[in-house]
């Protein structure tokens, strides 16, 4: 993003050893070895049951959700929460056409909702079948609430409010409208070069049978096929309880071969989003960098957290795939040469960065 220079949080170590950040039982070790402090800071602080509130900003497919699961995954899922906003108001259609769920849901909302619209004109909203009226966030928030009390007390990142720049003043308040009056709260920001984002686009793949998603380019499976009609090469689904294991072709997604252009108006509104919250006071912020320049990344990075790129080759005499495993370098947005890090590394600084803000 122009215009905004994040600090670059250091994750180096002067020596030691190295990690493969794709293996679970590695990774573990890696947050140990690199956050074990921290980790068992807000382990404690949690246990004691405080929690707080933090807000995932950060333009779309920016990583928030994969972030908040790695920091779920190293300091206790049952304590923590990811809260996606859009995938509420997404199931509430589904709510809506069940009349189970859609009694319930007129039944919370007749006590928990206070705004302007009427009630009929919201669940035609909800229900998506007036998709010309936005859902209003007097709703948003009191289904968020709802959410919140079905996860029970926990601490909570909410990814997808504030959306726009009406929401911004509730976000400031929303802590005391879900009822989290004294906890902490606090803004994650998160900082990714477009390019990477597009690429994470373009060559997105998921299995058929269990959606896992992957990376033909970024994030590759064990297996990798090739289909010599198409000349193309091809993931294999590695996921162990899926179906498919073994056997599925991965592939893209419709539309996501226009990349980042496809969602550049969400784009530049979560970002507009971003610049207001920056200059607030008052509120701790976390800063989150994907991208490190090349020419400084030995100073703050170890090799093993950068995100590799994979290309393959076909080896017809030996009747297999050659994958090969490159150094990925890209342009951030201020031109400069640059490295992705791979998202366990975000997560280190992210674990860090929290406990600093609430105090540990
Ligand atoms: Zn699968």
């Amino acid at each position: 993003m122009k215009g905004f220079s994040f600090p670059i949080f250091k994750t180096k170590q002067e020596e030691g050893e190295k990690f493969q950040l794709e293996d679970p039982v590695q990774r573990r070790k890696y947050f140990d070895c690199k956050a074990g402090v921290e980790i068992e800071k807000l382990r404690v602080f949690l246990e004691q049951g405080n929690t707080f509130v933090g807000f995932l900003l950060g333009p779309k497919n920016s990583g928030k959700g994969t972030y908040t699961k790695l920091f779920m995954e190293a300091v206790g899922a049952e304590r923590v929460a990811h809260i996606s906003v859009g995938d509420i108001v997404r199931s509430i259609d589904a709510d809506a056409r069940n009349p189970t769920k859609k009694a319930a849901l007129v039944a919370f909302l007749g006590r928990r909702y206070r705004g302007f619209i009427a009630f009929d004109k919201i669940i035609e909203v909800l229900a998506g079948r007036d998709t010309t009226t936005l859902v209003p966030t007097e709703v948003i928030l009191a289904l968020v609430e709802r959410e919140i009390e079905r996860l029970g007390r926990k601490a909570v990142f909410v990814d997808g409010f504030p959306r726009n720049l009406d929401q911004v003043s509730y976000s400031l308040y929303f802590r005391t409208l879900i009822g989290y009056r004294d906890d902490p709260d606090f803004f994650v920001f998160i900082n990714v070069p477009e390019i990477i984002i597009d690429e994470r686009m373009r060559s997105r793949v998921v299995c058929g049978s269990c959606q896992s998603p992957r990376n033909l380019k970024l994030l590759r499976t064990k297996e990798i096929g090739y289909d010599e009609g198409k000349k193309e090469f091809y993931l294999l689904c590695d996921n162990p309880s899926c179906e498919g294991f073994g056997k599925n072709r991965m592939v893209a997604k419709e539309g996501d071969e226009l990349g980042i252009e496809a969602i550049r108006e969400r784009i530049e509104v979560d970002k507009k989003v971003m610049e207001v919250l920056m200059d607030l006071q008052g509120v701790p912020k976390i800063f989150l960098r994907n991208a490190v320049p090349v020419e400084v990344a030995s100073e703050y990075i170890d090799d093993y957290e950068i995100t590799p790129a994979y290309r393959y080759e076909w080896d017809g005499e030996l009747n297999k795939v050659r994958v090969i495993e490159e150094s990925w370098v890209v342009e951030d947005d201020d031109g400069l040469p640059s490295y992705s890090l791979l998202p366990a590394a975000v997560a280190v600084s992210l674990i860090k960065q929290t406990a600093q803000v609430l105090g540990l």
